[in-house]
């Protein structure tokens, strides 16, 4: 059996961490298993769906190396949906109901109010075909409910083990609008059984679904000549750094945002592989080797901290373990491809890499430095080698040491200020290379 995960996100927004991390896991797994995955566009909801929110679905999964085999649109399906949801009305598991919506609504009151779960009365399973045509002639168009069994539907889950949903306390789902929209539910159901989907991975916000889904599911076996069960598993939320829910800057926080923002795929999916993991929250050299350790039962019911400190610290190590040969092509895109070197020298310092852009700054182009000591800056230019070679940093302020006395921080600061204007950075030894005599002797020459 060839493994089989879809993603189904609705096109209704951009994606954020939650959905990719849903999109990751599903894609990780395939991966480990050899399996396929599918991308799916949940745009049954046709007015809040637009093709440019699937065009950016699309650009996100992709920056981010998550590639699918099969894509889908359900907006293109409705005739299956159809098809089934015929099957189910034959079989009087569709029900018409003709409520509106102040109708339900004072009818769950009055429940509540005498202490009932507001649950549908079924009151539409009673209606005559009279008093059905009435409606229709009223003007009214039925939205359909499926009837549910009423059981304890029962499932393995990969993550939180035994599952039980009674759907005996929950409402006949409506499946289909009096519109004639079909709701998420059905085609999911549908097209999971039509596209041979075998494991469901998902946020534990729909674990009640499951329960009507797997419902759904029996219900249609006989339609699709035997629909097996796939196996489910349904991952905790992702909660802030305090552990609380996460804040709305967080959450609604776009991959398009921090594409922009200059976070790196590879530590935006490295953090979002391993939160909520019994593995540590490190970098992974790339997606397959998070695919190797990927494992549900690592997964446990704590929710998964999603702390931004958590993905910076991530990011600069990407940056930390970014090749020359990986780095180049965006060093020349940002016209700072200084070398070899250069990248290495100011890697370690990096947080995004767009700071290259400044450093590239201080090795090439005339930036305000800062000299504190007028003094000092014309003994170290007084000492500074004639030939400034790579290892001449330590001569060099070793001799300006024996000069003025200065010793470690008194020493080496006010140089760093004076040759590149910042109180931090990159090992002076390659980055006073890099800068080069000519631009030493200027910034140090700045006092006088
Ligand atoms: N479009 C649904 C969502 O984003 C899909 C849920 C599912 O995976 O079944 O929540």
């Amino acid at each position: 059996m060839t493994v089989k995960v879809r993603f189904a996100p609705s096109p209704t927004g951009r994606i954020h961490a939650g959905n990719v991390r849903a999109a990751l896991i599903n894609w990780l797994f395939a991966k480990k298993q050899q399996g396929l995955f599918v991308l799916r566009i949940d745009d049954t909801d046709l007015e809040r769906s637009t093709k440019e929110n699937e065009d950016l679905i699309e650009t996100d999964l992709k920056w981010l190396g998550l590639n699918w085999d099969e894509r889908y649109n359900q907006s293109k399906r409705f005739d299956i949906y159809q098809k089934a949801a015929d099957a189910l009305k034959a079989d009087g598991r569709l029900y018409a109901c003709y409520e509106t919506a102040d109708e339900l609504d004072r009818r769950r009151k009055v429940q509540l109010s005498r202490g009932l779960p507001p649950v549908y009365d079924r009151a539409a399973l009673n209606l005559t075909e009279a008093e059905k045509a009435a409606f229709e002639a009223e003007g009214r168009k039925p939205h359909w409910r499926f009837k549910l069994d009423g059981k304890r539907v029962a499932w393995e889950d990969l993550v939180r083990g035994h599952c039980e949903v009674d759907t005996t306390s929950m409402s006949d789902p409506v499946l289909i609008r009096e519109d004639g929209a079909f709701l998420y539910t059905l085609p999911s159901v549908v097209d999971d059984i039509d596209m041979k989907i075998t494991h469901v991975i998902r946020g534990e916000d729909h674990v009640a679904n499951t329960g009507t889904q797997i419902e759904i599911f029996e219900a249609l076996s006989a339609f699709f000549g035997g629909a097996p069960l796939p196996t489910f598993a349904h991952m905790t939320l992702l909660v802030g750094a305090d552990g609380e829910g996460l804040s709305k800057r967080l959450g609604s926080m776009s991959i398009s945002q921090m594409r922009e923002d200059g976070l790196e795929p590879l530590a935006i999916t490295s953090h979002l592989a391993k939160i909520g993991t019994s593995d540590p929250l490190e970098v992974a050299s790339s997606l397959e080797v998070l695919a190797e350790a990927q494992d549900f039962t690592k997964m446990g019911r704590a929710p998964a901290r999603y702390d931004f400190d958590d993905l910076m610290r991530l990011n600069a190590g990407v940056l930390q373990s970014m090749s020359y040969a990986e780095a180049k092509l965006r060093l020349e895109a940002l016209s700072v491809d200084l070398g070899e070197l250069f990248w290495d020298t100011i890697k370690p310092n990096l947080h995004k890499f767009a700071e290259v852009v400044e450093w590239a700054a201080i090795v090439r182009d005339d930036v305000a430095t800062v000299i504190e000591d007028a003094g000092f800056a014309a003994k170290a230019l007084e000492l500074l080698p004639d030939d400034y070679g790579r290892d001449s940093w330590s001569a060099w302020t070793a001799a300006i040491k024996d000069a003025t006395g200065a010793k470690g921080k008194a020493l080496f600061m006010p140089l760093r200020l004076a040759l590149t204007g910042k109180p931090h950075g990159p090992d002076m030894g390659a980055l006073s290379f890099l800068i080069g005599r000519e631009k030493i002797a200027k910034r140090l020459g700045a006092s006088a």
